[in-house]
């Protein structure tokens, strides 16, 4: 009997410990600091997602399967060519926190040490740069100060730009449950959008979309005011202090530019100053701006001011999107960085990293961010890139411009696991990664600790390690000495050592207390956090008495004016378009889109929009949404948490679940002029009825992909059974025909009303339902849910023949869309169990089993006894 396989989630950068064994759900580890046993509804359905489906399983050349020495070789000589014709930044590498870290430390290794270029960038750009930028300014390094353990430690949680519930649920779990034990612990959420991170005794200030600046000098300028300031660490470990307070000063009033209510505010600014313990948590809604490194300094300078920061229960803490994006940080696989915390700027890092790696070739400057790299390939100047583990032309801005820059590339380079990704489209050399629960090696995660990534599935296919497959490259350009690793374990010690090498305590990042590690202790290695230097003690938080690693001891207080986004709205694009993340979604959805319970929740793409900005588009009609650089048709929700003026829409939509779908190409490419970060959170757009002739949806036990109709969504409803969303042109007459000819000339069920527009039909064969169809004239189409019930039967009763065209049971309840996807738990079940008499979430998960496994619904469970008792007040 096989035993379970410690290992760790591959999502987001909670990096919480997961046991895993083939064939039986993931469960969490309870011994892992991360999350001691709980899992978010991504990570409970890990194991739904482990098919082979859409996977790339050999090596391809120009689409064809080739050997893997070929591909390899392939791989080589283009990128030797194409260096010894036109330099070494004619190449480039473009990298992902899915990467393990001694994956990412062998591309690093290879890019900036052997091919000579710094043009290695990692799709981590989009997540944190700004916090990477942030604490390099303020610190003088990258470091984390805290640990989650603050977080339960601390009498108020400002949590900005974050909607934690959803996208880092883990965490958001642990908040709520040290508020339990001490309620005095106060929340308040800084965000455009009321999410459901806002949901219960919390203070929501829904500020203007991209003004956090404005209001964290305005809290500086108020903790002086109000005596609140820390003299002594101010004094003994910081310097700047006058001028970002004569910067806060001197702009006008936060209030005023953040568009709150001054009393909001008030109460805010005075609980920061009035309460020790604060930890202030922030994310992409921060980092993802033209403004997000001042930002991350705004944020950082009320914790130095006021001397919290590094001592249980208080300090600055960024939190990471992706699950290994603290690792690329380590191995320096941002083009700016260098591996182990070495830095460009720094005299003598260079030599140290050209010395230890014996590179022959080390890149003399830091290398093009993501946005510049990706508009270097479009102007022609790179013309070879290697894509790793990453989906640019879905997720970078502009996606559309990403697109035609791959599609004429020289040279187009593509590991993944996955082979249906959009990216992969445009490769000319395809090479079958790992994935998950096949791949080994280390993952760091927000509070600095190293996890195991560990293997428990075998290797499908040809498909190999990441760190092989560079490493092999190497060999074949030349550099084999440097590259001849047996195994993950010799990366991770090669990496370990260089974090200690002429350290001597001027670089925090120092893990050389594992470089001696066996293999048989690599293996073993339990989740360590960093630093853990070989010649002292490790430390858990960081900062609290100083010592800071920058010029005399002292972190930097940085001024940071206030300054607008980049781009304005104006009369032609009036709204603002903030992107992000869904509950059950994980970024392009490569492994989440397998999951039918994961898409039962929000299966479609969509624009939240308040209602009063919707320009009488109705809730649940698609409309389009355009800037200057391209489109979308998303299904509208009316969301009166909206902040007025602005709207929202999921970054996860890819060409291959609903092409009009992707978001992307309507995001603008502004940047953060230090951090090269994106503007994801700020552009301009307007918005306008999507005029189909006819909307639909066929179910079917096939996936019949996304070119059924002029828009499409296509999804996993169930075991083997697709729903298709459909909007088209042509007459609803015609496309009825068109869509079931698609089946042969098979007869079936149906029932038309042509003077409506509207159209049903079912085909069963042997008594089996093999696809349902329903057109109409606008989006008002029957629920779903029971029509794919129907397919889990093998045999259809009479009666249900009949109802399946009325789309609903003869007798008994509709089933309706989860709000818990764990037990399959509706609002209407969850509402049923309020009125009678469960008034809390405990009560109703135990009336109803929602929200007592993962527990990630809990604050949509929330939200519905907010608004029953807000019904029963008002009645
Ligand atoms: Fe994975 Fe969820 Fe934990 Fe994030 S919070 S690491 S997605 S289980």
């Amino acid at each position: 009997m096989s035993t379970d396989t410690r290992t760790t989630c591959p999502y987001c950068g909670v990096g919480c410990g997961v046991l895993a064994r083939p064939g039986v759900p993931v469960a969490g580890d309870p011994e892992h600091p991360a999350n001691f046993g709980r899992l978010c509804s991504k990570g409970s359905a890990l194991a739904e997602t482990l098919s082979l489906d859409g996977r790339l399983l050999y090596p391809e050349i120009n689409g064809i399967r080739s050997s893997w020495n070929d591909a390899l070789t392939a791989v080589a000589d283009g990128f030797a060519r194409i260096i010894a014709e036109h330099g070494p930044n004619s190449v480039a590498l473009y990298v992902s926190g899915q990467l393990l870290t001694e994956d990412y430390y062998a591309a690093n290794k290879l890019a900036k040490g052997f091919l000579g270029t710094g043009n290695i960038d990692s799709n981590s750009r989009l997540c944190m740069a700004s916090a990477v930028a942030g604490h390099r300014r303020a610190f003088g390094e990258d470091v984390v100060p805290g640990i989650y353990e603050d977080l339960e430690m601390a009498d108020l949680i400002v949590l900005v730009g974050s909607n934690t519930a959803w996208c880092h649920p883990v965490l958001y779990q642990r908040i709520l449950a040290a508020r339990e034990l001490r309620p005095q612990m106060r929340i308040v959420v800084i965000d455009p959008r009321r999410t459901s991170t806002c949901e219960g005794d919390v203070l929501h200030l829904p500020l203007a979309p991209g003004t956090d600046v404005a209001l964290f000098n305005g809290l500086l300028a108020y903790l002086s005011e109000h005596g609140a300031l820390d003299d002594d660490y101010i004094a003994n470990a910081t310097t700047g202090l006058a001028d970002a307070l004569a910067t806060a000063r001197t702009q006008a009033p936060a209030a005023e530019t953040c568009g709150l209510s001054p009393e909001a505010l008030e109460t805010f600014f005075s609980w920061f100053a009035g309460t020790e313990r604060v930890v202030t948590v922030f994310s992409q809604g921060v980092n993802q701006s033209s403004a997000g490194t001042d930002k991350v300094n705004a944020i950082l300078n009320v914790h130095l001011a006021t001397g919290r920061i590094g001592r249980p229960g208080m300090g600055p803490f960024s939190v990471t999107g992706q699950p290994n994006a603290m690792g690329g940080r380590e191995v320096g696989a941002l083009s700016n960085m260098l591996a182990a915390h070495l830095d460009w700027d720094r005299p003598g890092d260079a030599e140290l990293l050209c010395g230890y790696w014996n590179a022959p070739n080390l890149a003399t400057a830091p290398g093009l961010k993501a946005v510049d790299l990706f508009q270097a390939i479009d102007a022609g100047k790179i013309k070879a890139v290697w894509i790793m583990a990453t989906n640019p032309a879905v997720s970078l801005p502009e996606a559309d411009a990403v697109r035609r820059a791959l599609q004429n590339c020289s040279l187009v380079v593509v590991s993944d696991c996955m082979r249906e990704v959009d990216t992969a489209d445009y490769a000319h050399i395809r090479l079958p990664a790992l994935g998950w629960g096949e791949k080994d090696g280390t993952v760091t995660n927000s509070e600095r600790v190293i996890s195991r990534q560990r293997s428990f599935l075998p290797v499908p296919g040809e498909a190999r390690a990441d760190w092989w497959i560079i490493a092999e490259v190497a060999k074949r350009l030349g550099y084999a000495d440097a590259f001849s690793w047996n195994g993950p374990a010799d990366i991770f010690r090669e990496h370990a050592n260089l974090s200690g090498l002429a350290n001597g305590g001027t670089r925090v990042f120092d893990i050389s207390g594992l470089a001696a590690l066996t293999d048989a202790g690599y293996a073993a290695m339990p989740p360590t956090r960093w630093p853990c230097p070989s010649v002292a003690p490790a430390t858990e938080r960081l900062f609290g008495a100083g010592g800071f690693p920058a010029p005399g001891g002292r972190a930097r207080l940085v001024a940071t004016p206030y300054r607008a986004a980049a781009r304005a709205t104006d009369a032609a694009f009036p709204l603002v378009l903030m992107t992000g993340r869904v509950r059950d979604q994980w970024h392009t959805m490569t492994r989440t889109g397998k999951a039918a319970r994961l898409l039962a929740h929000i299966p479609e793409p969509f624009l939240a929009v308040h209602p009063a900005d919707a320009a009488g588009i109705p809730d649940g009609a698609l409309a389009t949404v355009e800037a200057g650089t391209g489109r979308a048709v998303l299904r509208l929700r009316h969301d009166p948490g909206l902040r007025r003026g602005s709207v929202f829409a999921p970054m996860h939509w890819t060409a291959r679940f609903a092409p009009a779908g992707r978001i992307n190409p309507t995001v603008n490419a502004e940047v953060d002029p230090i951090s090269g970060q994106p503007e994801l959170k700020h552009t301009p757009v307007r918005l306008s009825p999507y005029a189909a002739v006819w909307h639909g949806f066929l179910i079917a036990r096939r996936n019949l992909g996304t070119g059924l109709a002029a828009w499409n969504a296509v999804l996993p409803a169930s075991e083997n059974v697709w729903r298709h969303e459909l909007a088209g042109m042509e007459t609803a007459e015609t496309a009825f025909a068109r869509i079931r000819e698609i089946f042969g000339d098979t007869p079936w069920m149906l029932l038309s009303d042509p003077s409506q527009h509207r159209y049903r039909a079912a085909l069963i064969i042997e008594g089996r339902l093999q696809a349902c169809l329903f057109i109409g004239p606008d989006h008002v189409l029957p629920a779903r849910d029971w029509l794919v019930s129907r397919f889990a039967t093998d045999k259809l009763a009479p009666a249900e023949r009949r109802a399946l065209l009325a789309a609903r049971p003869a007798d008994g309840p509709m089933p309706e869309a989860p709000v818990c996807v764990c037990h399959a738990v509706g609002a209407i079940r969850i509402s049923q169990a309020i009125a009678a008499g469960h008034i809390s979430v405990e009560a109703v998960g135990k009336a109803t089993r929602a929200g007592t496994n993962c527990g990630s619904c809990k604050p949509e469970i929330r939200a519905l006894l907010q608004a029953a008792t807000q019904q029963l007040e008002s009645a």
